[in-house]
This record gives structure tokens, sequence and C-alpha cells, in this order.
């Protein structure tokens, strides 16, 4: 492909400098998905959101995964010479972000009008296969909507004493815990483990909500500053992301309040660093936000994911991937634009 598909973002400032950003409120993440291991779909979700501009994207702490993304952002930044940090997801303990669906598609009722292929976001339901594994991002919403109740949920976490010499292998510029209330000290265990690699990293992102309002915003302010005190101690530095309504970004613009909500509420209470909004992030949440305070950035998984996939599946039909089809490109660079622009200060 002629680099003239990637000109129009040549044409204007990209905020590369993700301290910056994140001081200005402009930093962006794009959430590939802590169990997406689709390797073409990566390639190309990285390609296009890191031509469009974001400062970092997330992905499974997985070497394959690891590879298909920085094949995609090479591509980038060799035409662009602009490189998005690469940061991967881990978790201390159960959380849905690390888990995948699976059915065996013999026992489904012949009659059944498959409601669970309907309703995945991913398309990752088939009749052949059942759930397709590297395409399952474990949103869960399969899981109750199967009328005989075939469909089953497991756990995909990593083994704590792999941990350190995974994290040494990837070299990713920074690293994102998943964790919940009442987990601090294996909070701790993994936070060691990560830096017993040696690997310096640039930002520890924290990932925690309210699970459902199951928890008072005291009580998790009170855990933040528990990891804040670990982080200080092993000399890294934070991210809070505010996880506002896991996994639901693309199923309607009212999910954004979530993450805003949080985000005012938690604001007073929390530790030093940047605040970041995520979980039912999507396009309404910048109109949405509060006009006196605004955090440091954003990141956006389900929704951004949701918005390539017809150019991606398009692509794979055609045989090929996205950064060989000008057209597909184009189009899906375009979406991705118009998605993160706002945050970037540019106007759509
Ligand atoms: S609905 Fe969600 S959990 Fe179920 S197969 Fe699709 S991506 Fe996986
Ligand atoms: S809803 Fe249940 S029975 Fe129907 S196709 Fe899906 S897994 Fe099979």
């Amino acid at each position: 492909m002629t680099n003239n598909l990637l000109t129009p973002i040549t044409s204007r400032t990209i905020v590369s400098d993700n301290e910056k950003a994140l001081a200005q409120g402009n930093w962006v993440k794009f959430i590939c998905g802590a169990s997406n291991h689709d390797l073409p779909f990566i390639s190309d979700l990285c390609a296009i959101y890191s031509a469009a501009g974001v400062h970092c994207i997330d992905l499974a702490a997985d070497s394959a995964v690891v590879h298909a993304a920085r094949e995609g952002i090479e591509w980038v930044n060799t035409r662009l010479g602009i490189k998005p940090w690469l940061m991967v997801s881990v978790s201390d303990g159960e959380d849905i972000h690390f888990r995948k669906a699976w059915f065996n598609p013999q026992k489904c009722p012949p009659a059944c009008d498959r409601p669970c292929e309907r309703i995945c976001p991913a398309e990752a339901i088939n009749k052949k296969e059942g759930v397709v594994n590297s395409r399952c991002y474990g949103c869960g919403r399969c899981l109750p909507i199967c009328p005989v109740g075939l469909i089953s949920e497991f756990s995909q976490l990593l083994e704590i004493s792999k941990l350190g010499s995974l994290i040494a292998e990837l070299k990713p510029d920074a690293v994102e815990i998943h964790t919940d209330l009442g987990r601090s000290q294996a909070f701790e265990q993994i936070l060691q483990a990560i830096t017993s690699s040696n690997t310096s990293l640039k930002r520890v992102a924290v990932s925690c909500g309210l699970k459902e309002k199951c928890y008072s915003i005291e009580a998790l302010a009170t855990e933040l500053w528990q990891r804040h005190n670990c982080l200080r101690n092993y000399d890294q530095k934070p991210i809070w992301q505010l996880d506002g309504r896991p996994m639901s970004g693309d199923i309607g613009a009212g999910t954004s309040h979530a993450a805003i909500k949080l985000f005012r509420e938690i604001r007073p209470l929390a530790p030093p660093g940047p605040l970041q909004l995520a979980g039912g992030t999507n396009a309404s949440t910048f109109r949405n936000l509060p006009l006196r305070h605004k955090p440091a950035g954003i990141a956006f998984g389900g929704m951004a994911r949701k918005l390539i996939q017809p150019w991606l599946l398009e692509a794979q039909t055609k045989k090929i991937n996205l950064r060989e089809w000008p057209e597909g490109w184009r189009q899906a660079l375009s979406l991705a634009k118009e998605l993160i622009n706002p945050w970037l200060g540019y106007k759509t």
C-alpha cells in the first residue's frame, strides 16, 4: 500500500509524549483485550489504532499476541514515526477480563435458533467450533443466554512463577495489574514477580472498580492507597484505571456514565497519579464529562474493537490483512480517528 493513506494524520501534530498527554488529559489507550488471541486481527487492530494516534496499546501478556501487536505497531512506526507504548495486562486473582467461554457444539439441540451466536460482539461463535477460542475476549454475554445452559466459562490466569521471565521476554513499556478489593497481598506478589524481571517500566496501571456497587467508594479509595504505597516501595509510577462497567462500552451510550461517576466520586479521595477512565467507555463519554474536572485519559476496549470489526472480517474473507486493502484501511482508520480525536484535542 502506498503511504498516501497515512498522510492525513502526518499533517497534524500527534501527541506522542505519553507523560505530557497524561498531564494534559489527552492520553488515549486502546485495549486490544486481555483474552483476545486472534493474531491477524490483533496486528491490524494495533496498526489502525497506532495510526489513529493512541498513546498506548493494552494486550494479553502472551508471546504470540505481543509479537502480532508489534508487527502492526512497527508497520505504522516505519511509515509515520509514531509508536504507542505497549502495555501487557495481568491479574492478581480471578477477573472477568481473563476468562473465555466454551461449549461443545455437538450437544446443541438442532432446533436452537442460536442466540449465543447473535449476541457475541466478537463473532466468536459458530456451528462447527462452538467458541473460537482465539477470538473470544470473555465478555460473558453468551453465558446466560443459552436456553439449555450449555455455555461455561474458564479462567486464563498466568502462573505467578512464570511471570518474571515472561515480562523479561516481552519487554513491555508498561504493565497493567487488574486487582480487586481485599487483594493487596496478591497485588504485591504480582508486583514483586514483575519487578524481578528487571524490566524498566514507564508506568504500572492499576485497574480496579466497584464490582457492581458491592463496595463503598471509601473502601475503594483505601485499597488504592494501599496499592499506591506498594508501588512506591517498588519504585513504580501508577496510572489509576477506573473500571466503571467492565466490557460494556459496545452495549449502548449510557454505559459511559458508570466510568464518569466513578471518576467524580474517587477523584477527591484517590492517591496521587493520573486517573484514567475505562469500562463502558464509548463515543458518548467525552461529551458526558463534567466540565470542571478532566481525567488524565481514557481507555477504549470493546467499542473500539467492534467499530473496526466489519472491516477486519471483510479483509479476512478477502484473505488479506487490512493493511493490504486501501479502501478498508481508509474507512477503518477514519472510524478509529472519529472515536479518539476528541480526546486527543482534535476536531472530528
Ligand atoms: S459473547 Fe463474549 S464470552 Fe461469549 S464467545 Fe463471544 S466474546 Fe466470548
Ligand atoms: S444457545 Fe446454547 S444450544 Fe443454542 S447454539 Fe448456542 S450453545 Fe448451542
